[in-house]
């Protein structure tokens, strides 16, 4: 079962400086991969398909001695950490590729900005020393203090270590402890499946009749964050000043970061351990909502797309660490639907009110309990059809 662990670092100035080429080369060496891969692109895409002729994986790798030669500084950084940035970077083209078969919004690999959050992921030979609170990094980078509260036993896969816009160091550690996944539990009654509505105007509510709502600190930061970005628009660039407001901006932005995936967490945390979750499948839902009504495009709406795509990812892993049933839903009309006799409605207001049997709720409460009645169907119809299978064997 792998797991990852975050832990701050407090490397010396020294320890910095070493880091940092690790960062630069890594970013570089990404960076010249990418703009090969587009010329490449550019010079074949002409061609007809069979004639295409692109380098693989393990070509591109031949290329690194190439350009240490002609970049001797990237010789100070760990090889094997930038053969890595080449196998993302491959990654990333292969999903850029298998988002435009499936018609979704592609998005091209970027390059990487030296303005943005840095990170470059080593392998596994390193140490830790929980008792002195220190961690080995490669190269010449050596023994970091590091603040680790607990570290799990296992073999230790990789480490990501990242420098944020704000000027602090982390460690990610991924840790395999060889043990398996736990067996999902056997899918309760309807009662006990709990049907999740994730949507943009309150955050969760649940078939259960919890409505979880976007946490309101928000706001207060929201109105910090403006302030001072408005502030950075007024610096002249490439001033002393503009950089340090740079700061206070990314600051800002940490701040609420923070506090945003402190409240997923909890939440992912309180649902991963129900018997059996549903939820509906964001994609589709996205797709649904797409080109109707405004588009606003402001923070709030960027907070709730994130936030509910990364709460989705959470409540994966921890499920899976459970052994708590995860079922997905398709999510047609299940906002407008009445959960006690089936007609549709508008659900437009934050009160669902039928017009046909006079029910009235809050609407995330009416689609979580029918995204729990759908998923209850979904597990009977799978029942039916192991039955059916099992039938037809015998
Ligand atoms: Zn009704």
């Amino acid at each position: 079962m792998h797991s990852g662990h975050k832990y701050r670092l407090y490397p010396t100035t020294k320890q910095i400086k070493a880091i940092e080429v690790n960062l630069s080369a890594g970013r570089f060496v990404y960076n010249w991969f990418l703009d090969y891969k587009i010329k490449e692109w550019k010079s074949v895409k002409n061609l007809k398909k069979s004639q295409r002729k692109t380098k693989s994986l393990f070509d591109l790798m031949k290329l690194i001695p190439v350009i240490r030669k002609e970049n001797m500084w990237i010789a100070e950084a760990d090889q094997r950490a930038l053969a890595y940035e080449i196998r993302n970077l491959m990654a990333a083209y292969k999903n850029f590729f298998r988002r435009c078969k499936l018609g979704e919004k592609p998005g091209f690999p970027k390059f990487k900005s030296k303005y943005r959050e840095q990170s470059i992921i080593h392998s596994a030979s390193i140490h830790a020393d929980l008792k002195n609170q220190k961690i080995k990094l490669p190269k010449n980078i050596g023994w970091v203090k590091c603040k680790m509260d607990r570290l799990k036993p296992g073999k230790l896969k990789s480490i990501t270590v990242r420098r944020t816009t704000t000027g602090k160091y982390f460690v990610s550690l991924l840790i395999d402890d060889d043990q398996k996944l736990p067996l999902k539990a056997p899918i309760p009654s309807k009662n006990e499946i709990v049907g999740v509505d994730m949507n943009i105007h309150v955050f969760l509510a649940t078939s259960e009749g919890n409505v979880i709502e976007n946490p309101r600190y928000y706001d207060a930061n929201k109105k910090r964050l403006r302030r001072a970005q408005r502030k950075l628009s007024r610096r002249v660039k490439g001033s002393k000043n503009r950089k340090k407001q740079k700061l206070v901006v990314a600051r800002q932005h940490e701040k609420i970061a923070n506090k945003r995936n402190n409240f997923i967490h909890s939440a992912s945390n309180l649902l991963s351990k129900k018997q059996c979750v549903a939820i509906e499948d964001l994609s589709i839902k996205k797709m649904m909502t797409k080109g109707s009504g405004k588009k606003k495009k402001n923070i709030a709406k960027g907070f709730s797309d994130t936030a509910l795509g990364e709460f989705k990812r959470q409540l994966q892993y921890k499920t899976d660490w459970q052994g708590t049933n995860l079922l997905v839903t398709n999510p047609e009309n299940t906002n407008k639907k009445c959960n006690s006799c089936g007609a549709i409605n508008n659900a437009a207001a934050e009160v669902y009110t039928c017009s046909t049997c006079a029910t009235e709720l809050h609407r995330g409460y009416n689609s979580a309990i029918n995204i729990r009645n759908l998923a209850y169907e979904l597990v009977i119809g799978n029942m039916y059809l192991v039955l059916c299978l099992d039938f037809l064997e015998n």
